[in-house]
């Protein structure tokens, strides 16, 4: 189910949890405020998560709340995970779905990098 990109942190959110360790991820890359992990039902041969460690709900928190320092490392880490998995070689897409209209479904911002494929259209009508 599609969450509230505006409601309170859930401490017990599966990325949370993944992040303090209580569930295993598969990971990509990581950094002093970011983790990258593979995504656990890939869509794409490259199918990433980047998460900020920190508490933030969706990009519209993050991007309302997160300290440049976080920021930075977030865009950094996906770049980075790009280029380890092999997605930067022939192109990829990166994407946030935000809130219930976005289709964000896990109440932690996570950053999707798709890629291994060719992508086709943004979105089909
Ligand atoms: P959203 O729709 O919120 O943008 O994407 C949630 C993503 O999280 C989905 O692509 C889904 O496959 C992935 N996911 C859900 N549960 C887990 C999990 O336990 N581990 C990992 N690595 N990915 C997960």
């Amino acid at each position: 189910m599609p969450i509230d990109h505006k409601q309170a942190y859930d401490e017990q959110n599966i990325f949370a949890r993944i992040l303090r360790g209580e569930l295993p991820g598969r990971v990509v890359a990581e950094s002093e405020h970011s983790l990258a992990i593979e995504d656990i039902n890939p869509l794409a041969p490259i199918h990433v998560l980047v998460l900020p460690r920190g508490a933030y709900v969706s990009w519209d928190d993050f991007s309302a709340n997160a300290s440049d320092a976080e920021i930075a490392d977030l865009v950094r880490l996906i770049g980075e995970a790009a280029r380890k998995t092999g997605a930067d070689t022939q192109g990829y897409r990166v994407l946030a779905n935000t809130g219930k209209r976005g289709g964000q479904e896990v109440p932690h911002l996570h950053v999707h990098i798709f890629g291994g494929q060719p992508l086709g259209p943004m979105l089909s009508r």
